[in-house]
Protein backbone atom coordinates (compact mmCIF):
# COMPACT_ATOMS: atom_id res chain seq x y z
CA UNK A 1 0.00 0.00 0.00
CA UNK A 2 0.95 3.66 -0.82
CA UNK A 3 2.38 5.62 2.13
CA UNK A 4 -0.65 7.80 1.43
CA UNK A 5 -2.99 5.38 1.86
CA UNK A 6 -1.80 3.96 5.03
CA UNK A 7 -1.96 7.44 5.94
CA UNK A 8 -5.69 8.34 5.53
CA UNK A 9 -6.80 4.63 6.89
CA UNK A 10 -5.18 5.62 9.98
CA UNK A 11 -6.64 8.76 10.36
CA UNK A 12 -10.21 7.35 9.37
CA UNK A 13 -9.76 4.99 12.04
CA UNK A 14 -8.85 7.91 14.78
CA UNK A 15 -12.23 9.27 13.85
CA UNK A 16 -13.94 6.43 14.05
CA UNK A 17 -12.05 5.47 17.00
CA UNK A 18 -13.20 8.91 18.54
CA UNK A 19 -16.89 8.43 18.14
CA UNK A 20 -16.99 11.51 15.35
CA UNK A 21 -17.66 9.13 12.64
CA UNK A 22 -20.43 10.48 10.33
CA UNK A 23 -23.07 8.73 8.35
CA UNK A 24 -25.68 9.82 6.34
CA UNK A 25 -29.15 8.60 6.42
CA UNK A 26 -30.11 8.09 2.74
CA UNK A 27 -33.66 9.83 1.79
CA UNK A 28 -35.77 8.29 -0.56
CA UNK A 29 -38.62 11.36 -1.14
CA UNK A 30 -38.20 15.04 -2.12
CA UNK A 31 -37.26 17.39 0.84
CA UNK A 32 -40.33 18.05 3.01
CA UNK A 33 -42.10 18.20 6.28
CA UNK A 34 -42.47 14.38 6.01
CA UNK A 35 -40.03 12.17 4.35
CA UNK A 36 -39.00 8.51 4.13
CA UNK A 37 -35.63 7.56 4.62
CA UNK A 38 -33.97 4.14 3.64
CA UNK A 39 -34.74 3.25 7.41
CA UNK A 40 -37.96 4.63 8.13
CA UNK A 41 -41.01 5.65 6.88
CA UNK A 42 -42.82 8.98 7.05
CA UNK A 43 -40.62 10.22 9.74
CA UNK A 44 -41.52 14.18 10.35
CA UNK A 45 -37.99 15.74 9.25
CA UNK A 46 -36.96 18.61 11.74
CA UNK A 47 -33.64 18.92 10.89
CA UNK A 48 -33.71 20.66 7.37
CA UNK A 49 -33.32 24.48 6.64
CA UNK A 50 -36.29 24.28 4.58
CA UNK A 51 -37.87 27.11 6.48
CA UNK A 52 -40.53 28.54 4.20
CA UNK A 53 -41.43 24.98 2.92
CA UNK A 54 -40.18 25.95 -0.65
CA UNK A 55 -37.91 22.27 -1.55
CA UNK A 56 -40.20 20.87 -3.51
CA UNK A 57 -43.48 23.49 -4.16
CA UNK A 58 -45.63 23.20 -7.26
CA UNK A 59 -45.22 26.83 -8.17
CA UNK A 60 -41.10 27.28 -7.54
CA UNK A 61 -40.89 23.67 -9.61
CA UNK A 62 -42.66 25.65 -12.11
CA UNK A 63 -40.66 28.11 -12.17
CA UNK A 64 -37.53 26.30 -12.60
CA UNK A 65 -39.04 23.95 -15.52
CA UNK A 66 -39.97 27.74 -17.11
CA UNK A 67 -36.70 28.83 -16.68
CA UNK A 68 -35.43 25.90 -18.74
CA UNK A 69 -37.60 26.81 -21.17
CA UNK A 70 -36.92 29.68 -21.65
CA UNK A 71 -33.18 30.06 -20.92
CA UNK A 72 -32.13 26.56 -21.28
CA UNK A 73 -30.32 23.85 -18.82
CA UNK A 74 -27.06 25.59 -18.47
CA UNK A 75 -25.30 28.49 -19.71
CA UNK A 76 -21.73 26.99 -19.97
CA UNK A 77 -19.51 30.12 -19.41
CA UNK A 78 -18.19 32.72 -16.09
CA UNK A 79 -20.08 35.85 -16.54
CA UNK A 80 -17.70 37.79 -17.71
CA UNK A 81 -17.32 36.01 -20.67
CA UNK A 82 -20.78 34.56 -21.69
CA UNK A 83 -22.36 33.92 -19.24
CA UNK A 84 -24.14 36.97 -18.04
CA UNK A 85 -27.91 36.31 -19.55
CA UNK A 86 -30.77 38.99 -18.29
CA UNK A 87 -32.36 36.52 -16.18
CA UNK A 88 -28.82 36.42 -13.94
CA UNK A 89 -29.65 40.20 -14.27
CA UNK A 90 -33.14 40.42 -13.08
CA UNK A 91 -32.29 37.97 -9.96
CA UNK A 92 -29.15 40.57 -8.88
CA UNK A 93 -31.92 43.01 -9.24
CA UNK A 94 -34.66 41.39 -7.53
CA UNK A 95 -32.26 40.49 -4.44
CA UNK A 96 -31.18 44.14 -4.57
CA UNK A 97 -34.81 45.30 -4.10
CA UNK A 98 -36.39 42.80 -1.78
CA UNK A 99 -33.31 42.90 0.71
CA UNK A 100 -32.63 47.24 0.37
CA UNK A 101 -29.52 47.16 -0.92
CA UNK A 102 -27.50 49.26 -4.14
CA UNK A 103 -26.46 45.75 -6.20
CA UNK A 104 -26.08 42.29 -6.04
CA UNK A 105 -23.49 39.49 -7.36
CA UNK A 106 -24.46 36.03 -7.63
CA UNK A 107 -22.40 33.16 -6.66
CA UNK A 108 -22.46 29.26 -6.96
CA UNK A 109 -22.86 29.05 -2.79
CA UNK A 110 -22.25 31.39 0.13
CA UNK A 111 -19.37 29.23 0.50
CA UNK A 112 -17.81 30.83 -2.22
CA UNK A 113 -19.54 34.32 -1.44
CA UNK A 114 -17.08 34.16 1.42
CA UNK A 115 -14.27 32.61 0.22
CA UNK A 116 -14.31 35.91 -2.80
CA UNK A 117 -15.44 38.72 -0.35
CA UNK A 118 -12.51 39.35 1.90
CA UNK A 119 -9.19 39.30 0.31
CA UNK A 120 -11.14 40.86 -3.16
CA UNK A 121 -11.63 43.70 -0.82
CA UNK A 122 -9.01 44.26 1.92
CA UNK A 123 -5.52 43.82 2.52
CA UNK A 124 -2.52 43.74 5.07
CA UNK A 125 -3.48 47.53 5.73
CA UNK A 126 -6.90 46.27 6.82
CA UNK A 127 -8.05 44.70 10.05
CA UNK A 128 -11.14 42.00 9.98
CA UNK A 129 -12.95 41.74 13.14
CA UNK A 130 -14.76 38.49 13.53
CA UNK A 131 -17.30 36.71 16.17
CA UNK A 132 -16.25 33.58 17.55
CA UNK A 133 -19.31 31.71 16.18
CA UNK A 134 -19.12 32.77 12.54
CA UNK A 135 -19.54 29.88 10.03
CA UNK A 136 -16.56 28.00 8.56
CA UNK A 137 -16.86 29.70 5.18
CA UNK A 138 -16.58 33.02 6.54
CA UNK A 139 -13.36 31.56 8.33
CA UNK A 140 -11.82 30.30 5.26
CA UNK A 141 -12.59 33.19 3.56
CA UNK A 142 -10.87 35.59 6.13
CA UNK A 143 -7.95 32.77 6.03
CA UNK A 144 -7.10 33.48 2.58
CA UNK A 145 -7.12 37.69 3.43
CA UNK A 146 -3.81 38.98 4.41
CA UNK A 147 -5.83 42.06 6.71
CA UNK A 148 -4.97 42.06 10.25
CA UNK A 149 -7.29 39.17 12.26
CA UNK A 150 -9.58 39.63 15.79
CA UNK A 151 -11.80 37.56 17.04
CA UNK A 152 -14.57 38.56 19.73
CA UNK A 153 -17.12 36.30 22.23
CA UNK A 154 -19.75 35.39 20.60
CA UNK A 155 -21.80 38.78 20.43
CA UNK A 156 -19.99 40.62 23.29
CA UNK A 157 -19.91 43.67 22.26
CA UNK A 158 -16.95 45.03 25.22
CA UNK A 159 -14.95 42.40 23.48
CA UNK A 160 -15.81 44.21 19.80
CA UNK A 161 -15.04 47.35 20.85
CA UNK A 162 -11.51 46.75 22.42
CA UNK A 163 -10.83 44.89 19.12
CA UNK A 164 -12.09 47.94 17.34
CA UNK A 165 -9.76 50.46 19.39
CA UNK A 166 -6.94 47.97 19.36
CA UNK A 167 -6.91 47.76 15.37
CA UNK A 168 -7.64 51.92 15.48
CA UNK A 169 -3.99 52.18 17.82
CA UNK A 170 -2.47 50.02 15.29
CA UNK A 171 -3.42 52.47 12.51
CA UNK A 172 -5.83 49.73 10.71
CA UNK A 173 -7.16 51.58 7.08
CA UNK A 174 -10.30 49.53 6.47
CA UNK A 175 -12.07 48.12 9.53
CA UNK A 176 -14.29 45.57 8.66
CA UNK A 177 -16.58 43.31 11.28
CA UNK A 178 -18.02 40.50 10.45
CA UNK A 179 -20.71 38.58 11.81
CA UNK A 180 -23.52 35.83 10.80
CA UNK A 181 -26.89 37.54 11.29
CA UNK A 182 -28.12 33.90 13.25
CA UNK A 183 -25.95 31.95 14.67
CA UNK A 184 -26.75 28.42 13.03
CA UNK A 185 -26.00 26.52 16.25
CA UNK A 186 -27.97 28.54 18.41
CA UNK A 187 -30.88 30.09 16.81
CA UNK A 188 -29.71 33.34 18.06
CA UNK A 189 -29.77 36.79 16.13
CA UNK A 190 -26.71 39.08 15.72
CA UNK A 191 -26.66 42.26 18.60
CA UNK A 192 -26.75 44.34 14.83
CA UNK A 193 -27.87 47.72 16.63
CA UNK A 194 -24.54 47.69 18.61
CA UNK A 195 -21.94 46.43 16.04
CA UNK A 196 -23.44 49.20 13.74
CA UNK A 197 -23.00 51.69 16.91
CA UNK A 198 -19.72 50.46 16.75
CA UNK A 199 -18.96 50.77 13.24
CA UNK A 200 -20.23 53.86 12.85
CA UNK A 201 -18.20 55.23 16.32
CA UNK A 202 -14.77 53.68 15.12
CA UNK A 203 -15.06 54.51 11.04
CA UNK A 204 -15.48 50.72 10.66
CA UNK A 205 -17.99 48.97 7.68
CA UNK A 206 -20.42 45.94 8.75
CA UNK A 207 -20.61 42.55 7.16
CA UNK A 208 -23.24 39.98 7.62
CA UNK A 209 -23.66 36.65 6.33
CA UNK A 210 -27.53 36.14 6.46
CA UNK A 211 -27.95 32.83 5.16
CA UNK A 212 -30.17 31.66 8.22
CA UNK A 213 -31.89 35.16 8.37
CA UNK A 214 -32.96 36.00 4.82
CA UNK A 215 -36.60 34.59 4.15
CA UNK A 216 -36.65 33.50 8.00
CA UNK A 217 -36.72 36.63 10.69
CA UNK A 218 -37.98 40.18 9.88
CA UNK A 219 -41.52 41.62 9.86
CA UNK A 220 -41.19 40.94 5.80
CA UNK A 221 -38.70 37.81 5.60
CA UNK A 222 -35.61 40.03 4.56
CA UNK A 223 -33.38 38.99 7.21
CA UNK A 224 -31.56 39.76 10.81
CA UNK A 225 -31.26 43.52 9.58
CA UNK A 226 -34.70 44.24 9.32
CA UNK A 227 -35.72 42.22 12.77
CA UNK A 228 -33.13 44.60 13.96
CA UNK A 229 -33.75 47.97 12.23
CA UNK A 230 -30.43 48.63 10.69
CA UNK A 231 -31.26 47.85 6.88
CA UNK A 232 -29.80 50.54 6.02
CA UNK A 233 -26.53 50.49 8.08
CA UNK A 234 -25.61 47.53 6.70
CA UNK A 235 -22.20 47.69 3.94
CA UNK A 236 -22.31 43.93 2.67
CA UNK A 237 -24.39 41.09 3.19
CA UNK A 238 -23.14 37.70 2.13
CA UNK A 239 -25.83 34.56 1.63
CA UNK A 240 -27.73 31.64 0.30
CA UNK A 241 -30.23 30.26 -1.85
CA UNK A 242 -29.96 26.74 -0.68
CA UNK A 243 -31.60 27.05 2.41
CA UNK A 244 -35.17 29.13 2.73
CA UNK A 245 -34.97 30.35 -0.20
CA UNK A 246 -35.99 27.38 -2.19
CA UNK A 247 -32.87 25.30 -0.61
CA UNK A 248 -31.36 23.81 -3.87
CA UNK A 249 -27.63 25.77 -4.18
CA UNK A 250 -26.43 29.32 -5.00
CA UNK A 251 -25.25 32.72 -3.25
CA UNK A 252 -25.09 35.99 -3.39
CA UNK A 253 -22.97 39.22 -1.79
CA UNK A 254 -25.39 41.97 -1.82
CA UNK A 255 -24.21 45.83 -0.48
CA UNK A 256 -22.79 49.11 -1.27
CA UNK A 257 -22.23 49.71 -5.13
CA UNK A 258 -18.75 50.41 -4.60
CA UNK A 259 -18.36 47.12 -2.88
CA UNK A 260 -20.42 45.10 -5.79
CA UNK A 261 -18.24 46.82 -8.13
CA UNK A 262 -14.66 46.02 -7.40
CA UNK A 263 -15.77 41.87 -6.36
CA UNK A 264 -17.52 41.84 -9.71
CA UNK A 265 -13.86 43.06 -11.26
CA UNK A 266 -11.66 41.35 -8.79
CA UNK A 267 -13.42 38.30 -6.84
CA UNK A 268 -11.75 34.93 -7.88
CA UNK A 269 -14.88 32.95 -6.43
CA UNK A 270 -16.78 35.08 -9.22
CA UNK A 271 -14.43 35.08 -12.00
CA UNK A 272 -13.24 31.40 -12.25
CA UNK A 273 -16.40 29.51 -11.48
CA UNK A 274 -19.68 28.76 -12.77
CA UNK A 275 -22.29 31.14 -13.61
CA UNK A 276 -25.62 30.15 -12.32
CA UNK A 277 -27.79 27.82 -13.37
CA UNK A 278 -30.90 29.50 -15.36
CA UNK A 279 -33.32 26.73 -13.40
CA UNK A 280 -31.84 28.24 -10.23
CA UNK A 281 -32.22 31.72 -11.16
CA UNK A 282 -35.96 31.58 -12.82
CA UNK A 283 -36.60 29.70 -9.49
CA UNK A 284 -35.26 32.25 -7.33
CA UNK A 285 -37.22 35.34 -9.01
CA UNK A 286 -40.12 33.17 -7.94
CA UNK A 287 -39.14 32.34 -4.51
CA UNK A 288 -38.64 36.13 -3.66
CA UNK A 289 -42.14 36.92 -5.34
CA UNK A 290 -43.74 34.89 -3.26
CA UNK A 291 -42.38 36.14 -0.07
CA UNK A 292 -43.30 39.37 -1.47
CA UNK A 293 -46.93 38.94 -2.19
CA UNK A 294 -47.80 35.44 -0.29
CA UNK A 295 -48.40 37.24 3.43
CA UNK A 296 -49.72 33.95 4.42
CA UNK A 297 -46.49 32.01 3.94
CA UNK A 298 -44.66 34.75 6.16
CA UNK A 299 -46.94 34.23 8.93
CA UNK A 300 -46.84 30.85 8.71
CA UNK A 301 -43.42 30.47 9.92
CA UNK A 302 -43.71 32.98 12.68
CA UNK A 303 -46.59 30.88 13.85
CA UNK A 304 -45.16 27.49 13.52
CA UNK A 305 -42.07 28.58 15.38
CA UNK A 306 -43.77 30.26 18.45
CA UNK A 307 -46.18 27.18 18.48
CA UNK A 308 -43.26 25.01 18.81
CA UNK A 309 -40.68 26.99 21.29
CA UNK A 310 -44.14 27.53 23.25
CA UNK A 311 -44.83 23.62 23.20
CA UNK A 312 -41.22 22.60 24.29
CA UNK A 313 -41.41 24.57 26.94
CA UNK A 314 -44.42 23.05 28.46
CA UNK A 315 -42.71 19.90 28.51
CA UNK A 316 -40.10 21.49 30.64
CA UNK A 317 -37.72 21.35 27.99
CA UNK A 318 -34.44 23.64 28.55
CA UNK A 319 -34.05 25.50 24.94
CA UNK A 320 -32.21 28.40 23.88
CA UNK A 321 -34.28 31.43 24.16
CA UNK A 322 -35.86 33.17 20.98
CA UNK A 323 -37.76 33.96 17.81
CA UNK A 324 -35.78 32.20 15.05
CA UNK A 325 -37.59 28.49 13.76
CA UNK A 326 -33.96 26.92 14.82
CA UNK A 327 -34.40 25.71 18.50
CA UNK A 328 -31.55 24.07 20.31
CA UNK A 329 -32.89 21.59 23.09
CA UNK A 330 -30.11 21.59 26.08
CA UNK A 331 -29.09 18.16 26.51
CA UNK A 332 -25.53 19.41 27.65
CA UNK A 333 -24.53 15.74 28.07
CA UNK A 334 -23.31 14.34 24.46
CA UNK A 335 -25.07 10.50 25.29
CA UNK A 336 -28.22 11.85 25.51
CA UNK A 337 -28.33 14.02 22.81
CA UNK A 338 -27.50 10.99 20.75
CA UNK A 339 -29.84 9.20 22.50
CA UNK A 340 -32.94 11.93 22.09
CA UNK A 341 -31.98 11.83 18.75
CA UNK A 342 -32.54 7.66 18.07
CA UNK A 343 -35.45 7.88 20.54
CA UNK A 344 -37.01 10.35 18.68
CA UNK A 345 -36.38 8.51 15.28
CA UNK A 346 -38.01 5.76 16.87
CA UNK A 347 -41.32 8.19 17.25
CA UNK A 348 -41.32 9.27 13.81
CA UNK A 349 -39.51 12.24 14.46
CA UNK A 350 -35.81 13.08 12.18
CA UNK A 351 -33.87 14.94 14.75
CA UNK A 352 -29.63 15.22 15.06
CA UNK A 353 -27.58 15.34 18.26
CA UNK A 354 -24.96 18.11 17.63
CA UNK A 355 -21.91 17.58 19.83
CA UNK A 356 -18.11 18.11 20.21
CA UNK A 357 -16.56 19.53 17.48
CA UNK A 358 -19.84 21.30 16.44
CA UNK A 359 -20.70 22.68 19.34
CA UNK A 360 -18.54 22.92 22.57
CA UNK A 361 -17.65 20.44 24.96
CA UNK A 362 -20.79 20.42 27.58
CA UNK A 363 -23.07 21.86 25.42
CA UNK A 364 -24.30 19.24 23.34
CA UNK A 365 -27.78 19.41 22.06
CA UNK A 366 -30.67 18.31 19.85
CA UNK A 367 -31.59 21.36 17.39
CA UNK A 368 -34.74 21.38 15.74
CA UNK A 369 -35.70 23.54 12.72
CA UNK A 370 -39.34 24.42 12.20
CA UNK A 371 -40.69 24.41 8.59
CA UNK A 372 -43.72 26.87 7.85
CA UNK A 373 -44.57 23.46 5.98
CA UNK A 374 -45.17 21.51 8.84
CA UNK A 375 -49.13 21.20 9.74
CA UNK A 376 -49.90 21.73 13.41
CA UNK A 377 -51.00 17.84 13.31
CA UNK A 378 -47.24 17.41 12.82
CA UNK A 379 -45.65 19.64 15.17
CA UNK A 380 -47.71 18.05 17.94
CA UNK A 381 -47.02 14.44 16.97
CA UNK A 382 -43.46 15.83 17.19
CA UNK A 383 -44.24 17.38 20.84
CA UNK A 384 -45.76 14.47 21.72
CA UNK A 385 -42.86 12.31 21.19
CA UNK A 386 -40.43 14.71 22.60
CA UNK A 387 -42.69 14.61 25.78
CA UNK A 388 -42.33 10.92 25.78
CA UNK A 389 -39.04 10.63 25.17
CA UNK A 390 -38.17 13.26 28.12
CA UNK A 391 -39.80 10.68 30.32
CA UNK A 392 -38.36 7.56 28.95
CA UNK A 393 -35.01 9.10 29.15
CA UNK A 394 -35.27 11.21 32.64
CA UNK A 395 -33.81 13.93 30.74
C1 LIG B 1 -25.25 27.51 5.18
C2 LIG B 1 -24.35 28.66 5.39
C3 LIG B 1 -23.37 28.98 4.45
C4 LIG B 1 -23.10 28.13 3.24
O1 LIG B 1 -24.07 28.35 2.27
P1 LIG B 1 -23.98 27.50 0.89
O2 LIG B 1 -24.75 28.32 -0.08
O3 LIG B 1 -24.59 26.18 1.18
O4 LIG B 1 -22.54 27.40 0.55
C5 LIG B 1 -22.60 30.11 4.67
N1 LIG B 1 -22.78 30.87 5.77
C6 LIG B 1 -23.70 30.57 6.71
C7 LIG B 1 -23.85 31.45 7.90
C8 LIG B 1 -24.51 29.45 6.54
O5 LIG B 1 -25.42 29.16 7.47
Amino acid sequence: MKTAYKHWAALAQEIKDSGLWKTERIITTPQGAQIDTTATKGVINMCANNYLGLSNNEDIKKAAIEGIGRWGYGYSSVRFICGTSQLHKDLEEKLSNFLGMEDTILYSSCYDANGGLFETILTAEDAIISDELNHASIIDGVRLCKAMRYRYKNNNMEELENCLKDATEKGARIKAIVTDGVFSMDGTIADLVSVCDLADKYDAIVIVDDSHGVGVIGDNLKGAHEHCGVIERIDVMTGTLGKALGGSSGGYTTGKKAIIDILRQRSRTYLFSNTLSPIIASASIKVIDMIENDKELVGRIKENTAYFRKGLKEIGYDIIEGTHPIVPIMTYDEIKAGQLAEKMLEKGVYVIGFFFPVVPRGKARVRTQVSAAHTREQLDHALNAFKEAKAELGI
